[in-house]
């Protein structure tokens, strides 16, 4: 038997036994050798080279999916909390402190005074600046 690591035409990776590498050559011309992934059957041996090319395709195709999903965490933001800007600790810690009613805000504020927040006992959250929905333009 023989293990061979195989590469659908999106570049899924997966692995087959065969008897020997004719029988890869048998089956995978018959169409016999499917992608698990995807059903394709236009299937390849990945060689050893164009791993670093995979490897370098999965790094973006993660990437993508963290844009992704700081993309829907901004989305989530912009819907249901409000933008409070540069009174983001005041407001923060006056809710904290039961001065006015609890909602859900961002905004900016600097390391100095989030590190203050949450030592109070504010429950804060950075946001990578990746992540961090842009303010919603002011009204003129
Ligand atoms: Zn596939």
């Amino acid at each position: 038997m023989i293990r061979y690591a195989l590469l659908c035409e999106d570049d899924h990776e997966f692995e087959a036994w065969f008897s020997d590498s004719a029988g890869y050559d048998d089956q995978s011309a018959r169409g016999l050798v499917e992608c698990p992934h995807c059903g394709s059957i236009t299937i390849r041996k990945a060689l050893a080279a164009p791993a670093v090319a995979t490897s370098r395709k999965r790094e973006a195709r993660a990437g993508s999916r963290m844009a992704e999903m700081a993309a829907k965490v901004t989305a989530h933001i912009r819907k249901n909390y409000d933008y409070v800007g540069e009174d983001f600790a005041s407001e923060a810690r006056a809710m904290h402190d039961g001065e006015k009613p609890a909602r859900l805000i961002y905004g900016e504020a600097s390391l100095t005074d989030a590190r203050a927040l949450s030592e109070d006992g504010v429950p804060v959250a950075a946001l990578p600046d990746a992540l961090a929905p842009t303010p919603p333009k002011k009204a003129n």
